[in-house]
């Protein structure tokens, strides 16, 4: 198992603004909590991952095909899906220090995580505090309000008045957008049941507690795949899509004893079952996805509120019936901040210095080699071989520098290769080519280099 102590948070967010992966939300005006930018080399690493993914669910996988919803939808959609009434969390407030919390993080906390909330009520929640007298984690003092649900939705209204029958809200979760064009996926791609939605991007939750980087943001992106399948097969493809979510991450270079499987202890009242997987985050073991078996909870709610039915009909028996849902559900921050975290690398080199580097699996790093001419009097040469790469996949170029802080560089965003221009090159039309990984170097056609780089990058 690879040492998990060398990387801390603290490093990880230090290593991402300072080589341009993600700087902290409006920056300038002091930041706006828990926002936070993508970088020239974040914004690679992450339409990387997302790719990644994509081709996986989507692309190679039988009968899955791509949406991509609005964000605001109407407002009886999550009247549908519960979210309105029961997409809260328990709040606490601190009336001494005003400060906010969620009062299953204070139970998890006072107890180091041998209570576990999830299968308490409410009630249960606030004896369990009272009883403990769990004090604030920030002022020490034990003066709470009582427990409160606190919806996560963010508001807003929709035309020119505030009015409050206008109220429209910044979806929580993608999956809805998938749920309500099941029939028209189905329709125009004439698919048959068991077939699957999937779709990227942004969901919005006024977290209580936000926090530890991009772990638990409120504006965040997920990746969710959501298959339709017949009541009777739910519990097989619930466990296949346990293995392709496993198999992913496994191929994304994770150590699997970096993962583990955890299953709910508490179940949604539509959910069958429901389990998480778990990554070693450098604040612990926490959810990096969830699957979930939802039943036929989601279609009925929706045939339910919007009055349309959301029966599939079976071509081949005829028979009518409301599908159920295997979902699977990843953010894909939370999913960069496990591969920045499981990439990350202190190595202790001959010379005594300290190697930062990001072993990221070639498919997810920013660009793919860096082009770097051994001294500027080669750049002509370099930005010919540079020019030519980079019509192919992202390149850096770097003339600035000695060679060796330039390969640091490269090391530091985990560029799988760096290719070398030197005097031999204007002689003989080769190049060195550096392996991130290795540190070793062999020497090149340049005619050879496009296919060499390109059937290494591949995921
Ligand atoms: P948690 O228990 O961490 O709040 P959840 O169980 O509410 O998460 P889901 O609603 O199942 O999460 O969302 C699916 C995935 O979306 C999560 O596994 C996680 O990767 C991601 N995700 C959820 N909330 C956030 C957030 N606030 N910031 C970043 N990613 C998130």
């Amino acid at each position: 198992m690879e040492d998990k102590n060398v990387v801390t948070m603290e490093k990880l967010v230090n290593l991402c603004k300072s080589r341009g992966i993600i700087f902290p939300g409006s920056e300038i005006y002091g930041g706006m909590g828990n926002t936070w930018d993508y970088g020239p080399v974040g914004v690679e690493i992450k339409n990387n991952i997302k790719r990644a993914w994509w081709k996986r669910f989507v692309q190679e996988s039988d009968n899955s095909f791509g949406v991509d919803a609005a964000i605001l939808m109407n407002p009886k959609v999550w009247e549908a899906s519960g979210h309105t009434a029961s997409f809260s969390d328990p709040k606490m407030d601190c009336k001494e220090c005003k400060s906010r919390h969620r009062a299953d993080n204070l139970i998890e906390a006072h107890s180091k995580g041998k209570v576990n909330p999830d299968s308490m009520t409410q009630e249960e929640m606030q004896a369990y505090i009272t009883e403990h007298e769990v004090h604030c984690p920030i002022c020490g003092k034990f003066n709470w309000t009582p427990i409160r649900n606190f919806n996560l939705m963010f508001q807003t209204s929709r035309g020119v008045t505030d009015d409050s029958t206008n109220t429209i809200y910044l979806r929580p979760e993608t999956a809805q957008g998938e749920f309500v064009n099941f029939l028209n996926v189905q329709r125009t791609t004439r698919a048959k049941v068991p077939f699957g939605i999937a779709q990227i991007g942004k969901a919005f939750r006024n977290e209580i507690t936000p926090g530890n980087f991009i772990f638990r943001t409120i504006e965040f992106e997920q990746m969710e795949h959501q298959w339709f399948c017949k009541e009777g097969t739910d519990v097989e493809y619930y466990e296949d899509f346990k293995k392709k979510a496993w198999e992913f991450l496994k191929d994304l270079g994770f150590d699997e004893t970096h993962l583990r499987f955890k299953d709910h202890d508490k179940l949604a009242h539509y959910a069958k079952c429901a389990c998480d997987i778990q990554y070693l985050f450098p604040i612990g073991w926490s959810e990096l996805n969830g699957i979930h078996n939802r039943t036929n909870y989601d279609l009925s709610r929706h045939e339910q509120y919007s009055g349309k039915s959301m029966q599939y009909t079976d071509p081949v028996t005829n028979e009518r019936y409301t599908p159920f849902v295997v979902e699977y559900s990843i953010g894909a921050d939370r999913l960069m901040l496990a591969v920045l975290s499981e990439a990350y690398d202190e190595e202790k080199l001959e010379n005594g210095e300290t190697r930062v580097v990001m072993h990221f699996h070639p498919s997810v790093a920013a660009y793919k080699c860096a082009v770097l001419p051994l001294q500027k009097n080669l750049s002509d040469k370099a930005k010919e071989v540079y020019n030519s790469l980079r019509k192919n996949f992202m390149c850096a170029y770097d003339e600035a520098g000695s060679i060796g802080k330039r390969y640091r560089r490269q090391d530091e965003i985990g560029t799988p290769y760096c290719v070398t221009i030197d005097f031999d090159t204007l002689e003989n039309e080769t190049v060195t080519l550096r392996d991130r990984d290795s540190m070793e170097q062999i020497r090149l056609p340049i005619s050879e280099l496009k296919d060499y780089i390109e059937n290494k990058i591949k995921f």
